[in-house]
Parts: C-alpha cells; sequence; structure tokens
C-alpha cells in the first residue's frame, strides 16, 4: 500500500499515544487543522516534530460568536506567518446558522490573509457549499480544498475548473451521498480525509480507515487501488505545492 494521505486531521486533539502511531510514520502523510488559537499553536508545535504532519491554523466556524475579538485575530495573522495553510476555517450554514454574519465577516479576512500570504486553505462549508465558492471567487487563491465535500453535485465541475480539490471523508463507508459524489468527480481533484476525532452516527473516524475507504473508491472509479493511491498521493501534493509547502516525503512523488 502506498502512502495514506489524510488532508484533514484534527491531530491536535487526538491523545498522546495515538498521535505516536501517525507522526514520522511513513505510511502516513497528514494536513492537521486547528480549532482556535491554543489548538493553532498546539498543531504548529506537532509539525515541527514529525516530518510528515503539514500544519493548518485557524478559527472553526463553531467557535465563532457574536464577535471575533481583534487580539484574537492578530494572535492568528501572528501564528499564520510561520505555516503555509489556514484551516479548518470556512462557513456553517447547517449546525451554526446563528452566527453566520460574524462567520462571513472573519471568512473574509481569512481569504484576504491566505491571498496576501499565498496560503493554502482546508475549507468547511457545510450548507454554504454555493455562499464559499462565491467569496472564494473574490480572492486569488490557489491550495483550496473543501474538506467533506456533500455539497449539490452540480458545483463539481466549477470546483474542478477552479483547480479546487475535494475532500473524501472515511464516513464515505456509511454515507452514500459521499459515495455518489466519488462517482460523479473527476479523479484529479479527489483528497482522501479522516476528520478524526470526530464521530459520525457511531462511526468514530481515524486514518486507519481510509484504506478501506480507499477500496470504496476503487469500485466506484474502477480504477486499481494501485493507481488510485497514486492519484490521491498527487493531487496531495500538489495541493501542499500550489501554497508552497514541500514537505520531505514530496521527494517521493513523481511530479
Ligand atoms: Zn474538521
Amino acid at each position: 500500500m502506498a502512502m495514506i494521505v489524510d488532508s484533514h486531521i484534527h491531530l491536535h486533539e487526538l491523545p498522546q499515544h495515538i498521535i505516536s502511531r501517525y507522526c514520522n510514520n511513513e505510511k502516513f502523510v497528514l494536513l492537521a487543522v486547528s480549532d482556535d488559537i491554543p489548538s493553532s499553536e498546539k498543531t504548529i508545535d506537532l509539525s515541527g516534530k514529525c516530518k510528515n504532519v503539514t500544519a493548518a491554523v485557524g478559527i472553526h466556524p463553531w467557535n465563532i460568536k457574536e464577535e471575533i475579538p481583534t487580539d484574537e485575530l492578530e494572535r492568528l495573522k501572528a501564528l499564520a506567518g510561520r505555516v503555509r495553510f489556514l484551516g479548518e476555517v470556512g462557513l456553517d450554514k447547517r449546525f451554526v446558522p446563528d452566527t453566520f454574519k460574524t462567520q462571513l465577516c472573519f471568512f473574509r479576512k481569512i481569504l484576504s490573509l491566505a491571498e496576501k500570504n499565498g496560503m493554502g486553505l482546508s475549507i468547511h462549508a457545510a450548507g454554504a457549499w454555493r455562499v464559499v465558492l462565491d467569496e472564494l471567487a473574490s480572492y486569488r487563491v490557489r491550495a483550496v480544498a473543501i474538506h467533506w465535500f456533500t455539497g449539490p453535485y452540480n458545483l463539481i465541475k466549477e470546483i474542478a475548473d477552479r483547480g479546487y480539490y475535494i475532500g473524501v471523508n472515511v464516513a464515505l463507508k456509511i454515507q452514500k451521498k459521499a459515495r455518489l459524489i466519488v462517482e460523479k468527480a473527476p479523479l484529479g481533484i479527489l483528497l482522501t480525509e479522516s476528520d478524526a476525532p470526530y464521530s459520525y452516527r457511531g462511526m468514530t473516524l481515524t486514518p486507519d480507515e481510509i484504506p478501506s475507504a480507499m477500496r470504496i473508491i476503487s469500485d466506484l472509479k474502477g480504477v486499481k487501488i494501485e493507481e488510485l493511491s497514486e492519484a490521491i498521493l498527487k493531487n496531495f501534493s500538489g495541493f501542499l505545492s500550489k501554497a508552497g509547502a514541500a514537505p520531505t516525503w514530496l521527494a517521493k512523488v513523481d511530479p
């Protein structure tokens, strides 16, 4: 089995003995996202210790209250100067519609920060798929992955045409909608992800589930598992490279 790509994991939330299983494990390459300022600091720290981990800093839309304190934004900007990715950031109209106005205001600040620094984004867009794409259109940001994409099928072409990626979550094992997305999306935009340690309908999402999710994707796409692994790894390395992140394992991947 080739390397396992986890393009969206909340590594900072896992207990140390679990982190140790993935950290510097050559089988895995991870993009570790953050939820707030303390977790952003922890994620940067982890990426410094684990050479297979790329850090993303950010404030999750679920953690956005009525107002974003100015000092929090300044602290995030300072942390952003140390990494190449912002995440988990975005908009959520499905689970936290009440704070949407503040979310939008903050997301625009994130987008201009990403544009200014040439950074990549790991985006949460539950119930706000269309709005997120509309907002992105106003900024020059190249490295974009829309995590756990289950949005309308008719957005897939636009996402692909813009050179963005979609995260296919291991929940596709039980989520029919996610399998339909895989069927319809071009192979060149797919990234695998766990979103660990989140749990979905009783299923604990972990990077260890990715190989079995890969087998399902391989069936759905009608491509051999080796071919699929190579394609996903190539997509992930393309995604990271667009944001100027060049981890050491990239040397092993053919450009
Ligand atoms: Zn997440």
